[in-house]
């Protein structure tokens, strides 16, 4: 007898995202003339980089000759990548990461699901609250948790983030083994400064813990005093494993192309308690699960790199940045306590109000889709999360409306 995973009927029957769409669907549906303007899921509207798309023609041509055909190439990624990453996004800010700690792949999404393999099924695993719902419903899927209850998993140590703390999590009361971080964070668009994250790296080697970080959202870090990577913290590279993402740095949502680094020093123990390198694992992992990301997918990453493609890429995310301005000022100034928009292009505000009620409310009265906070966990409720990745004019539009419906 086939049986399968029952720990998929713990999931919560709808996930976020599939829900906004139902009623955005259904709102369309009744009324076919009003014009939607969607800042709800954070996907990318801009073109690629110039400088990327010509570096992608130029490998699809290589492809066509024989002499520069490339067949199979190295599932953790081609070394011009890897050294081009290592050299601008870590040597360059004083990090230590060497190019075969650098691990090319497809997607964050992927990789922060992957990486549980390398664990033991019983796990205490400190999870934020709100959340990227990705961490908690592939640890769900793992068996990692129990039931779900009022909308919280039993099994998770929840990090409560909230107005009082910042939305930066104060250390869990009790010994965890697993922690996710994400800064700057989805949903909340909140940064953590250099002493916040020096506290968390302290406490995983007090208590032999890992911290998985999420940097998806680095590039949009302009205030030079935040840590761009966990790996500028002292003693990070012993505790930490980063996941990073060229889909908002660099536009890269339908193309695909991201990394995960696993330094040579971080460990995770046996029931012994003898330390286990991570690196050699997730190696064996990816080399025996990954085929790679294609030849001309990592040209074109590549080019995020050189000098055109480092001026395009800045100017890319300025330009989502200019538009989180925009929402955040027009937020403040009809009144709102907001966080997020300045280093994130994500707008965290706090609506005082059930989070679905006054998502349904702009949606009808201002027809904007937002993302009701309730549905990243317990303690979004209340808020609403707006995207910055639209086209200047939807901004505006939208930033119109809000006025007349919210003053
Ligand atoms: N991590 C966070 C916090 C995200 O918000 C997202 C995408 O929305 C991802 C990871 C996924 O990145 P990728 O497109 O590389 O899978």
């Amino acid at each position: 007898m086939i049986r399968v995973n029952e720990n998929y009927a713990k999931l919560q029957a709808s996930y976020l995202f599939s829900e906004i769409s139902k009623r955005v669907k259904t709102y369309q549906g009744e009324h076919p003339d009003k014009k939607v303007i969607r800042l709800g899921i954070g996907d990318v509207t801009e073109p690629l980089p110039p400088a990327c798309i010509e570096a992608m023609h130029k490998a699809v041509d290589e492809m066509a000759s024989r002499s520069t055909f490339r067949g199979y190439g190295p599932e953790q990624g081609y070394d011009f990548l890897r050294e081009a990453i290592a050299a601008n996004d870590f040597a360059a800010r004083g990090a230590n990461v060497a190019a075969d700690e650098i691990f090319v792949s497809d997607g964050a999404k992927c990789d922060t699901a992957n990486i549980q393999e390398l664990f033991a099924d019983k796990l205490t695993i400190a999870i934020p609250d709100p959340v990227y719902p990705v961490y908690v419903d592939t640890n769900v899927m793992a068996g990692r948790t129990g039931k779900s209850s009022k909308g919280r998993y039993k099994g998770f140590v929840y990090l409560d983030c909230t107005q009082e703390n910042g939305f930066v999590p104060d250390l869990p009361t009790q010994p965890v083994d697993l922690i996710y971080l994400c800064f700057p964070n989805n949903p909340t668009g909140a940064t953590a400064t250099r002493a916040q994250l020096k506290a968390w790296v302290d406490y995983a080697k007090a208590n032999k813990a890992l911290i998985l970080f999420d940097a998806a959202y680095e590039a949009f870090i302009r205030n030079p005093e935040l840590p761009h990577s966990i790996y500028e913290i002292e003693g990070a590279r012993d505790v930490a494993i980063e996941f990073r993402s060229f889909s908002k740095t660099a536009g890269f949502t339908g193309t695909r192309c991201a990394f995960t680094v696993v330094p040579k020093s971080v460990v995770g123990y046996t029931k012994k308690g003898e330390p286990v390198p991570l690196h050699a694992m997730w190696n064996r992992r990816h080399t025996t699960k990954f085929n790679g990301v294609s030849y001309p997918i990592q040209r074109a990453t590549e080019a995020v790199y050189s000098p055109a493609g480092k001026e395009q890429t800045k100017a890319l995310i300025d330009f989502y940045l200019q538009n989180a301005a925009i929402i955040r000022s027009t937020l403040i100034e009809l009144g709102y306590t907001v966080t997020g928009g300045d280093n994130s292009p994500y707008i965290w505000v706090n609506v005082q109000k059930d989070s679905w009620k006054f998502f349904d409310m702009l949606l009808k009265r201002a027809q904007i889709v937002t993302t009701p906070g309730a549905g990243f966990g317990r303690c979004g409720q209340g808020y609403i999360r707006i995207s910055a990745f639209n086209s200047r004019e939807n901004v505006e539009e939208a930033m119109k409306r809000l006025r007349k419906v919210l003053k």
